[in-house]
């Protein structure tokens, strides 16, 4: 097939797509699989329901040819789906993708980080939200430690991978963590970034007093640190960086409600179960895997991904407001993958 580019109806190409490859998780972040809606009695997807390494291949090798030049495994829990280096030894294959990297808590790399590597993994992005044993516990409702996702940190360093952090910050939750976390990832050489807590999904009780806006930490950063505005590496860039002064280190902020970038947003998702959505707010999933289960041909499923970006619409950061919040059909952050 013959490359093409497709933009959707405000003009933004497709460039990136998260790929959720399972739904389940070995935590249960309050902010995201909350433990009293996450219970031992709740049905995750059946394996079958699953794209298979070969399905998401497949799909991946068509959304490269209509534009996409990185690729985000996610869930879930990404590691906790059997053999994952095998899908990234896939996708590495793939021409044209520049880029495939993955967001974990950072549990399980000890054991797959080097696998990863090896494999063709280029970057890992490792949620962290606490350095306080007894707050991070909390916070991932499983009452784990900070210990073996410093560890993960540790094995993904040492098996060459790039490594950034990603803390979701909640007013009242870790807010006396943001200094905390910034001291540890500078004098660590990580790049940190803060994430505004987030109204995706139905389960974790958002409200906007939770969030502590960009503006908010970047005022308690200035009190302790130096820091220099970095300009973006590429078009549809999320994260709004900085550099801490006379270092090579970054900080980060994901501005996804006080300064919303939808003008911007190049993203697709697939979600664990084949369907695609156009926006994290958008609970309106388009499935491709019965379609592609039904016998589609590739022409035909590149075809129908292109209808569907062709006719996306979605600016939700840009017109969120409290009745928004309420009204819209939802989608929880652990089904797409953040
Ligand atoms: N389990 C992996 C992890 O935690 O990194 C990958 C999936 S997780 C859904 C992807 C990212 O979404 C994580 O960095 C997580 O902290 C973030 N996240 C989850 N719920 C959020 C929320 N309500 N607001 C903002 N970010 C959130
Ligand atoms: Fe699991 Fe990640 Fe959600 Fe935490 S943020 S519950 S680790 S999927
Ligand atoms: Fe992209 Fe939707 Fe987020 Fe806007 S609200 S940046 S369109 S995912």
């Amino acid at each position: 097939m013959e490359k093409t580019i497709i933009k959707d109806k405000l003009n933004r190409p497709l460039h990136d797509l998260r790929i959720s490859v399972i739904d389940r998780c070995n935590f249960r972040c309050q902010y995201c699989m909350p433990a009293d809606k996450f219970g031992p009695d709740f049905v995750f997807l059946p394996k079958t329901a699953l794209l298979s390494y070969e399905e998401i291949e497949r799909l991946a090798r068509i959304f490269v040819n209509i534009g996409v030049e990185k690729i985000r495994l996610t869930g879930g829990e990404p590691l906790l789906r059997k053999d994952l280096p095998v899908l990234v030894k896939k996708l590495s294959t793939i021409d044209g993708l520049k880029d495939i990297g993955l967001t974990t808590n950072g549990v399980l790399l000890p054991k797959l980080a080097v696998k990863l590597k090896e494999a063709g993994l280029k970057r890992v992005n490792v949620s962290l939200d606490s350095l306080n044993d007894e707050l991070f516990g909390n916070i991932n409702g499983r009452g784990i430690g900070v210990k073996p996702v410093l560890e993960g940190i540790e094995a993904a360093k040492q098996a060459g991978l790039g490594v950034k952090i990603n803390m979701v910050v909640k007013k009242g939750l870790n807010d006396t963590e943001i200094i905390p976390m910034a001291e540890y990832c500078k004098n660590n050489g990580l790049e940190l970034r803060y994430i505004e807590f987030m109204d995706v999904g139905a389960t974790n009780g958002w409200k906007m007093d939770d969030v502590i806006t960009k503006k908010q930490i970047f005022e308690m950063l200035k009190e302790h640190f130096e820091l220099e505005p970095v300009d973006p590496h590429y078009f549809g860039e999320v994260a709004k960086l900085y550099r801490y002064k006379e270092t090579d280190v970054n900080v980060g902020f994901i501005t996804s409600v006080s300064e919303s970038f939808c003008s911007s947003c190049t993203r697709s998702r697939l979600s664990a179960n084949g369907q695609i959505f156009t926006c994290l707010f958008n609970g309106n999933g388009h499935d491709i895997r019965n379609f592609m289960r039904n016998g589609a041909t590739d022409e035909e499923l590149s075809n129908r991904i292109a209808e569907i970006w062709n006719g996306r619409d979605d600016r939700y950061s840009d017109e969120r407001t409290a009745e928004t919040y309420k009204n819209r059909k939802k989608i929880e952050m652990s089904y797409i993958g953040g």
